[in-house]
């Protein structure tokens, strides 16, 4: 047995208003005046003072602005890179993402393919890349999907969903300041915080689960309950208590895995382009034979939030659509293997999980 030997981010600093200190932080990293600062910055802060007024860009830094509205695609990361190297003499300083999992994916990659030759979907999988990426920073401005402790980028590609998990993926850098979070709507706010919940969930009830992803899903899984079915914490706690757990989950998920609405999502996304949070909601309200303590207290979250899930979005889709999904969910074997075992294949069955699309 060979235990694996895992990065993690190797600086974070923690606090409100603590975004104020990126300048000084990235600053001691210029590598000279020709190699910029990238930063790629969620578009929703366009024109937002709140990001952009504090970033005050020396010699031929740059902001690039991105849209989250689809989730990062390996063909969108060639195109950043490529241009990133047309415009600039010089490889970049650092490449510093803004934003939530879509922004802070983007950095990761781009960060990883302007050291590595070809195309990122070459790179999709496990432990492939070989060089080091350049320094990269993340600074999450919504909390849940732990994107800003994991070791993997998840890319749409041509041929699947999958990230690129890699020593060289995680962060340089974290800036976890909870007052860029303050704007994120209240339904997008209820997706992103459930990633985190079913991540704990996952972890916490898979086959992989050891004591390090215990102790972090358990304090992950704790807060989630005080964030989303209590009242007892103010505003600005409540948004410091989330942005740590979705810390707690990423860092419970790097030594275990996720399991069945994970990989149900990833088919929801790769066909549908369903999102991911919004995704792991979809499918989690259908998985009481697989969690049902967790179910249940995500309904009971639901219920409190007001929140309503678009149903029927399989309804019209055909055979052949089904099957797509179903390979998407199938081809993701450690995760099933995390949730039901090593005899997982005996117990999942294509008809099985058309039946569960079929509900969603
Ligand atoms: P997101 O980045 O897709 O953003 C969701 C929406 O919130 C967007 O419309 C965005 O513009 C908006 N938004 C973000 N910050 C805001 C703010 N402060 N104020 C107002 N609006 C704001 O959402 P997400 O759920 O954080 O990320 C989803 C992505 O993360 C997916 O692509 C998924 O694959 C990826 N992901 C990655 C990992 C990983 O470990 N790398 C883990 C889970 C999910
Ligand atoms: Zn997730």
């Amino acid at each position: 047995m060979s235990y694996k030997n895992y990065p993690m981010v190797s600086r974070v600093i923690f606090g409100r208003g603590s975004f104020n200190q990126l300048r000084d932080i990235i600053e001691s990293k210029r590598l000279n005046r020709t190699a910029p600062f990238i930063f790629l910055v969620d578009d929703v802060f366009k024109g937002n003072p709140l990001i952009t007024s504090r970033l005050s860009l020396a010699y031929n830094d740059q902001i690039i602005f991105v849209s989250a509205q689809e989730e990062p695609k390996t063909s969108q990361v060639d195109d950043m890179v490529e241009d990133i190297i047309l415009n600039f003499k010089d490889r970049p300083s650092g490449i510093i993402g803004i934003g939530g999992g879509t922004v802070m994916d983007l950095a990761k990659a781009v960060a990883i393919m302007l050291t590595n030759e070809g195309n990122a979907k070459d790179y999709q999988g496990w432990d492939i890349v070989k060089n080091p990426a350049i320094y990269h920073v993340g600074v999450p401005t919504i909390s849940g999907t732990g994107a800003e402790v994991s070791r993997t980028t998840i890319l749409t590609g041509p041929e699947r969903k999958l990230g690129i998990n890699s020593d060289f993926t995680p962060f340089d850098q974290v800036i976890l300041d909870p007052e860029l979070v303050g704007d994120v709507p209240k339904d997008q706010w209820f997706f992103t915080g459930m990633d985190c919940f079913v991540h704990c969930i996952e972890s916490l009830e898979g086959t992989y689960l050891n004591a390090f992803s215990q102790s972090y899903g358990e304090k992950a899984l704790e807060l989630c309950k005080e964030i989303f079915l209590e009242d007892t914490l103010s505003k600005e706690q409540a948004q410091d208590k989330l942005m740590m757990a979705s810390w707690h989950g990423g860092m419970s998920i790097a030594y275990s895995q996720v399991g069945v609405a994970h990989a149900m999502s990833y088919g929801l996304g790769y066909l549908l382009g369903v999102k991911h949070g919004l995704g792991n909601c979809i499918v989690f309200e259908h998985l009481e034979a697989y969690y049902p303590e967790g179910v249940a207290m995500y309904k009971a979250m639901k219920k409190k939030h007001n929140i309503l899930i678009p149903q029927g979005v399989c309804a019209h889709l055909s055979d052949d659509e089904f099957d797509i999904m179903i390979d998407v969910a199938l081809s993701l074997e450690p995760l099933w293997e995390n949730a039901l075992g090593k005899k997982w294949k005996q117990l999942i069955t294509r008809n099985k999980l058309k039946a569960l699309y079929k509900k969603m």
